[in-house]
């Protein structure tokens, strides 16, 4: 919406509200692209939300609902499920006591300067990064758990394609060299680095949120050093707790929820 008053929000801080409104999305609108869900692209589904209601780092409300549609939907043992029932899942949580899932979208730390830049990439970016953060402080046992979710969520229903097939030819180059869950951490982060350096000066590219190799010295100064010969180098030992403090659950704001 193109009146909506601009939100000020701190540029180095995760918002909860990009959080709900990129679940809002993916499972109100993207999801709904299919009419009936089965086989694969049902497990998928299911994969998905089993992650999120394992390590969503949501409110109270938000946790309910999302246990009730897992286990709504881990109930569902035919070989599929239509869009019409699975949305009669989602909305049913608003009846019982104590559910919620937040309805529509309210772009906080992924606000474009236009609305067709950024938005819901960039959330689907932010909940992942926090998922797999989430991950390491629930001490997961596979450690491909998140990851495994996300690609096949992409592969699946992201509704930019392109975004699709380049994601998963990450994927498939060395997804499987993942064996920890800080290594999940990293190979996120690494790969959402990769997507930033190929599309930086691309036309889709905000041009009040310039795609840099991220995090900005500014915002980490021990992670960036430099190699004998010159080159830049990340020092990894101090990238991974900066990724893992910047997406923890403490440091989510709740500003802008209702
Ligand atoms: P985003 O890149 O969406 O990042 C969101 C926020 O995450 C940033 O504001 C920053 O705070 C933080 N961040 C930035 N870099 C990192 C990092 N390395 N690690 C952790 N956090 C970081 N668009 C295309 O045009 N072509 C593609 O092939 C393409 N592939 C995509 C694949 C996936 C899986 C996804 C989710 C998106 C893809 N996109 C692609 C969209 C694109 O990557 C951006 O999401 C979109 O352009 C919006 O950019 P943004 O400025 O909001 O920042």
């Amino acid at each position: 919406n193109t009146n909506e008053p601009w939100r000020h929000f701190n540029a180095s801080r995760v918002y909860m509200a990009d959080l709900e409104s990129a679940l809002h999305y993916s499972l109100r609108v993207e999801v709904s692209a299919y009419p009936v869900i089965r086989g694969k692209d049902l497990n998928s589904l299911k994969k998905y939300i089993c992650v999120l209601a394992k390590y969503f780092p949501g409110r109270p409300v938000v946790m309910n609902s999302l246990r009730y549609i897992d286990s709504w939907l881990q109930n569902q043992y035919g070989n599929e499920v239509s869009y019409d029932a699975f949305r009669a899942a989602l909305d049913n949580t608003a009846q019982a006591p104590d559910t919620a899932l937040p309805e529509g979208v309210r772009w906080v730390g992924c606000q474009g300067s236009q609305p067709h830049f950024r938005g819901y990439p960039c959330g689907v970016w932010t909940l992942f990064h926090v998922l797999t953060v989430q991950a390491i402080n629930s001490r997961a046992s596979d450690a491909l758990e998140v990851l495994t979710a996300m690609r096949e969520y992409v592969r699946t229903f992201f509704g930019c394609r392109e975004c699709a097939q380049h994601f998963e030819s990450m994927v498939r180059e060395n997804l499987f060299d993942v064996s920890t869950s800080s290594s999940a951490v990293i190979w996120l982060w690494s790969r959402h680095n990769r997507v930033n350096n190929r599309l930086a000066g691309a036309l889709s590219e905000d041009p009040y949120f310039p795609k840099i190799q991220w995090p900005s010295p500014e915002m980490c100064p021990l992670c960036h050093t430099v190699k004998l010969n010159g080159d830049h180098k990340w020092d990894l030992d101090q990238v991974l707790p900066f990724l893992t403090s910047y997406f923890s659950n403490s440091s989510i704001l709740t500003d802008f929820l209702d």
